[in-house]
């Protein structure tokens, strides 16, 4: 007879990952993480610079921890560490490379797609994220220098004339991180780095008091233009810039598309859900990045791991 799992999870990032062993620890067995990259978290592993410091108030965001996951400020490798540990540590099944297409409800069970194969579960959580598909400017890019059009730090080497877009966390670390081996500014819509959590709003303050990053604030972009294989920046209200490479950090989009094919509603750029995060259809539940408009943080995903594991335990009838 075909298995059938307990609890199926989309997406093995930390949302994913703190479902998965949450509901472990609450006593269920039969779990499947389902992730589509090589490995878990592919978010932190693509989007994190070496050695980023991991904080756990994220944009500024207090969080206490509810759950049983014990997780504390540290780097891109410790938190790595961190979630291969308690992966290891408790009995879920990790599957990669397996990227989830669709999730249909069937009389007793769902029955989760992916490429080629199915399988069925009692309940399942979509933890997918929203950096599947970073946001890109409105603006055309022209195809010539798409390749100096970054939405993480990969491509930077070094003596290189950067613009950083994006006036958050993500963009605030990028910038100064990269100042250390380049010449870097950036650009922001609003006059202050408001969004960022305190540390950061400090760091950006440091590194443009001591003229490491140049300040383009207040002002939008209009378009791109190719400057002989450089990126010519069109600004709104200051002259055209040229640089080597322009690197967006503006956060990242709904998965509409998958939302869509599995019936999940979706309002204001989020799956509607309720208090329990559970969505229109019963025994579907969404958590993580995915519940917030412009992103959450890893506290909160852990925090909704654990509210989900615990009205599954609450409310299971079997
Ligand atoms: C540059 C940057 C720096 C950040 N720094 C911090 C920080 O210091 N502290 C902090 O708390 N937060 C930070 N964040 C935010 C934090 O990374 C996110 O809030 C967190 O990763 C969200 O967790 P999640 O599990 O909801 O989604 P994600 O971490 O995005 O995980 C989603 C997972 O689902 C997988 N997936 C997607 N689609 C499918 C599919 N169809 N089938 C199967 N798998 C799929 C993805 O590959 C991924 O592994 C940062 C974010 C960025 C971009």
């Amino acid at each position: 007879m075909e298995k059938i799992y307990e609890l199926a999870i989309v997406g093995a990032g930390p949302a994913g990952i703190a479902t998965a062993v949450e509901s472990y620890l609450q006593g269920m067995r039969d779990i499947v993480l389902l992730e589509k990259d090589t490995n878990h978290n592919s978010t932190i592993r693509k989007y994190y610079k070496e050695n980023k410091r991991v904080d756990l108030e994220w944009k500024g965001q207090k969080v206490e921890l509810n759950g049983r996951i014990h997780f504390i400020d540290g780097t891109k490798e410790t938190t790595l560490d961190f979630f291969d540990e308690i992966l290891q540590e408790h009995l879920v099944e990790l599957q990669t490379q397996v990227e989830v297409q669709s999730i249909e409800k069937k009389e007793k069970y769902f029955e989760v797609h992916m490429a080629g194969k199915s399988i069925l579960a009692k309940y399942v959580v979509v933890t997918i994220g929203r950096m599947g598909k970073p946001n890109k400017p409105s603006y055309k890019i022209p195809p010539s220098i798409r390749k100096k059009i970054n939405y993480t730090t990969d491509k930077c080497s070094q003596d290189e004339k950067i613009l950083v877009v994006g006036g958050g966390d993500s963009a605030v670390e990028y910038a100064v991180d990269l100042s250390e081996k380049n010449d870097v500014a950036i650009c922001y819509r609003r006059e202050s780095f408001r969004r960022a959590n305190p540390t950061n709003q400090q760091n950006i303050a440091d590194a443009i008091a001591q003229q490491d990053v140049r300040p383009i604030l207040g002002i939008n972009i209009n378009g791109l233009e190719d400057d002989n294989g450089r990126v010519k920046v069109l600004f709104s209200e200051v002259e055209a810039q040229s640089f080597d490479r322009v690197i967006y950090a503006i956060g990242g989009t709904t998965p509409s598309t998958f939302l869509a094919s599995s019936g999940i509603e979706e309002r204001d750029g989020k799956p509607v859900h309720n208090e329990n995060y559970e969505t229109n259809i019963k025994g579907l539940f969404v958590a993580g990045d995915i519940t917030q408009e412009s992103g959450g943080s890893i506290a909160l995903g852990l925090n909704h791991g654990y509210d989900i594991a615990c009205y599954i335990k609450g409310n299971d009838e079997d």
